[in-house]
């Protein structure tokens, strides 16, 4: 405990003294927010940060997320500078070898993604690596990548920089103080509770590292992130290695190493993890570590062994065993918790923690002084999660996976295999009859295409995918007969009362005052003009609407709308995703099915596009809403959950004669793509305006009161625009593209690919993506590009998107 008394009140208490905590309360310093407390149960560093093995890397895996970690870099170079106190950061430079052409090809992407992002980044061969990392095995390697900017640092000396800089500012850092509670009123934060007594804030950030989950339950917020052990070895000095030596990682052997005084830190992440089953975690669990455990370390050794064999004879110190958190996705958590105002969290850093904390403290000092966030970090935005992520045993298995996911091949479109199925439609089982091969968003199972029975299953690639012939048979049947898709997993969200209406015209981008039984397509903005979302709203009655949004939207749109609701309004809003199955009918002859099975007249003239009503449908009773997400004739159906499979089978009977066939997000996603149908997540994101994403040609009417974000559309309306919408066709059919490849013209990187699907009209794979700069404000009409498809150029087409609305 520090000599100095615990203030009765601060604007910001930080829980966690570890680096990620100290890096949001230097930050918040930084930008002028002084007082601000950091208190920590034990010592600053005594949780997960003193053992960390201090690797610190650029790649990640978007851009957003590449300028997150290019800034923390950037900080920790010149952190010493700023405070005085040494932080280890050596640029050392890493090497990323690849065992497999499959690898290298997907380093290849990836080098192309940072170059196109701004980080320098080199292809070498296995004779330059031989040259840059003496002792390391080299002849069985197909290439490997080298990072100049790329380096290591020492995880304590970090973290004790950064508290020097957040105290230099006025920051009060505690340390052997507790937090055992948090106190709030009306929904909102009010302070803390410790066991040296009370600390009233306006704010407070659980940077709690393992702790948050229990931590987060204190006060009713979820923060889903489970500990695993984790393990490092480390040598004696051995002959070779000097302090520069790279940091090298071996993914394909699932292990890394980096110098330390002349000898070796190698770890890695094992494919098969192991959950430290401690719950809940003791607070004084302080600078301790977990037992050495040869047997789940042995896959790392056997493959250090064979990388590097000078080990067979080193002096081996340690093997290290500490424990770090993991989450369900495999990406760090922040955010403001949607359970309670004012309550941040950042944590769940899947041993990336050292590397990312500089940027994350930034970003998260944004949020809480700004407001908001400067750039979309939906990646590890909180909201991510639904409430039932909270499930222990579901994180607990979810851990062994996602650890050994970290340096595993991720292959295009690969699933996580645990905790599964979770979230099914009544249809499941039945799909999955009809050889269904399931994804899953959210937790819901989703089709993602259905392969003949007998049909091995299709093989990973990083070319054109096997499963392409049974898509493409969907697609067919979308386009030229009809075909019907369990879309179930929708969130479905019931606003309802006097005030409905007041809330969503001030939420939505759309006049959404239309008659009973209408319904809208739109935007949900924020005050910078970009998409927080986009539904459809249906109107059931004057005051109930009913909105359609994006499986894994739920809990975002949930917070965005209560959030922006007045204290004083009379509205509710409910999830009431799981009353309703959604069957999504699609295809010219999806009327004529629908005439077969229902007495109730859905023609254009009695049911016009963007009109909803209830109808008899075989035995049942039904909402029909006449739209089509992937262009041409359909119906969207909900249905009472209970009736779901009457209904299906209702529709296959009748079906049968016009050809119907089931089909799946696969096949969706692609003629979605194919008549530039933006989605959220791909296209629109919160750094998106409707202009930018070419949905709209004109200024929307003004509302009075404004919705939000009218004032962003009215002032940037006029201006030129920093990015742009295209569409991109392949020219080759052979070229699979995936979504995600820079595009390149006259050698400069212009933009990357949104989405990509195969194009049934096109007969080459079609796709969206941003174009920047220069690209932004030309004509683009037709232009030739280059797309870099694992790191090759292949050669596309751009087009200008017409406006949609
Ligand atoms: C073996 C190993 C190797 C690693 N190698 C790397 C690497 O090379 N590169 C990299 O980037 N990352 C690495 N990591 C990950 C990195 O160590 C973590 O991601 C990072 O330290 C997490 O920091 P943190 O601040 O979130 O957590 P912590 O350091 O654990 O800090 C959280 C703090 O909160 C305190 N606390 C909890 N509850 C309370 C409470 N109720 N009241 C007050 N205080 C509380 C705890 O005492 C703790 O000090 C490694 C991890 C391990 C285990």
């Amino acid at each position: 405990m520090s000599d100095m008394a615990l203030p009765q009140h601060a604007r910001v208490v930080v829980v966690g003294g570890g680096i990620v905590g100290c890096s949001v309360a230097y930050h918040l310093a930084l930008m002028g927010w002084t007082d601000v407390v950091l208190l920590e149960q034990g010592q600053l560093t005594s949780g997960t940060t003193w053992h960390a093995a201090g690797l610190v890397g650029q790649m990640r895996a978007n851009r957003n997320m590449t300028r997150m970690s290019k800034y923390g870099i950037e900080l920790y170079a010149r952190l010493e500078q700023e405070t005085g106190l040494a932080t280890g950061w050596r640029a050392s430079g890493s090497v990323t070898v690849a065992r497999t052409p499959e690898r290298m090809q997907m380093l290849r992407r990836q080098m192309a993604l940072a170059r196109s992002f701004g980080v320098e980044v080199h292809d070498i061969s296995p004779m330059e690596v031989a040259q840059r990392v003496p002792l390391l095995r080299t002849d069985d390697l197909c290439g490997a990548v080298w990072l100049p900017g790329d380096g290591k640092a020492n995880p304590s000396d970090l973290t004790m920089s950064l508290a020097k800089g957040a105290r230099q500012r006025g920051v009060k850092i505690f340390e052997g103080v507790e937090v055992v509670g948090v106190l709030q009123a009306q929904g909102q934060v009010r302070g803390v509770q410790t066991l040296a007594g009370e600390v009233r804030c306006d704010i407070v950030v659980n940077c709690a590292g393992q702790w948050a989950r229990q931590f987060g339950q204190l006060a009713g917020v979820n923060v889903p992130l489970y500990s695993a052990e984790h393990f490092y070895l480390v040598t004696g000095k051995i002959e070779g290695i000097h302090p520069l030596w790279p940091v090298v990682r071996d993914p394909d052997g699932f292990i890394y190493y980096k110098e330390e005084v002349g000898g070796l830190v190698m770890g890695g992440f094992e494919p098969v993890a192991k959950p430290w089953r401690v719950d809940p975690i003791p607070a004084t669990f302080q600078f301790q570590l977990l037992g050495e455990d040869w047997d789940q370390f042995e896959v790392l050794m056997r493959s250090a062994l064979h990388r590097t064999p000078c080990l067979e004879t080193a002096d081996i110190k340690m093997l290290l065993n500490g424990p770090e958190s993991f989450t369900p996705d495999g990406n760090f958590i922040m955010g403001e918790a949607p359970e309670l105002r004012h309550y941040f969290v950042c944590a769940g850093f899947n041993s990336a923690g050292i590397a990312n904390a500089g940027g994350a403290g930034r970003l998260m000092a944004e949020w809480m002084v700004q407001g908001a966030p400067s750039v979309d970090v939906w990646d590890v935005d909180i909201r991510r999660f639904a409430p039932f992520t909270s499930n222990r045993r579901a994180l607990a298995e979810r851990t062994v996976e996602t650890l050994g996911l970290h340096y595993a091949m991720r292959w295009p479109r690969q699933e996580l295999q645990t905790v599964r199925p979770l979230r099914t439609s009544p249809l499941y089982d039945t799909l999955a009859g009809k050889g269904a091969v399931f994804g899953s968003k959210n937790g819901w199972e989703r089709v993602n295409y259905f392969k003949p029975v007998d049909a091995p299953a299709a093989r990973d690639t990083l070319g054109t995918p096997e499963w392409l012939p049974w898509v493409q048979a969907e697609q067919v049947a979308t386009r030229e007969t009809v075909a019907l898709y369990d879309q179930s997993s929708f969130s479905k969200l019931l606003v309802q009362g006097r005030d409905a209406l007041a809330l969503l015209q001030r939420l939505c981008m759309r006049h959404v005052d239309t008659p009973v039984g209408q319904m809208v397509y739109t935007p949900m903005l924020n005050e910078r003009g970009g998409y927080e979302s986009d539904f459809t709203v249906l109107r059931l009655a004057p005051a109930i609407f009913l909105l359609i949004t994006g499986s894994a939207q739920a809990t975002r749109d949930l917070d965005w709308i209560s959030r922006h609701t007045l204290p004083e309004s009379w509205v509710s809003v409910t999830d009431v995703t799981a009353m309703y199955s959604v069957l999504s009918l699609m295809g010219p002859l999806a009327p004529t099915l629908m005439a077969r099975v229902s007495p109730d007249d859905v023609s254009p003239q009695a049911l016009p596009l963007r009109s909803t009503r209830e109808i008899d449908l075989g035995h049942a009773r039904v909402r029909v809403a006449r739209m089509s997400y992937v262009g041409g004739l359909g119906f969207e159906l909900y249905i009472p959950v209970e009736m779901t499979r009457h209904v299906y089978q209702t529709l296959h009977t009748a079906g049968v004669a016009l050809g119907l066939r089931d089909a799946g997000y696969y096949a969706l996603d692609a003629l979605r793509i194919e008549r530039s149908r933006r989605a959220w997540g791909a296209e629109l994101g919160p750094d998106e305006t409707p202009m930018a994403a070419r949905m709209i040609t004109r200024l929307p009417a003004d509302k009075t009161p404004p919705f939000i974000g009218q004032k962003a559309l009215r002032d940037q309306f006029h201006l030129p625009l920093h990015q742009k919408l295209v569409r991109v066709v392949a020219e080759k059919p052979e070229h699979y593209l995936w979504g995600g490849e820079p595009l390149v013209i006259d050698g400069e990187t212009v933009g990357e690919i949104s989405s990509a699907g195969w194009g049934h009209e096109s007969g080459a794979c079609v796709g969206m993506a941003y174009v920047r700069g220069d690209w932004a404000v030309r004509d683009v009409v037709t232009q030739a590009a280059t797309a870099l498809l694992w790191g090759e150029p292949v050669p596309v087409l751009l087009h200008d998107l017409t406006a949609m609305l």
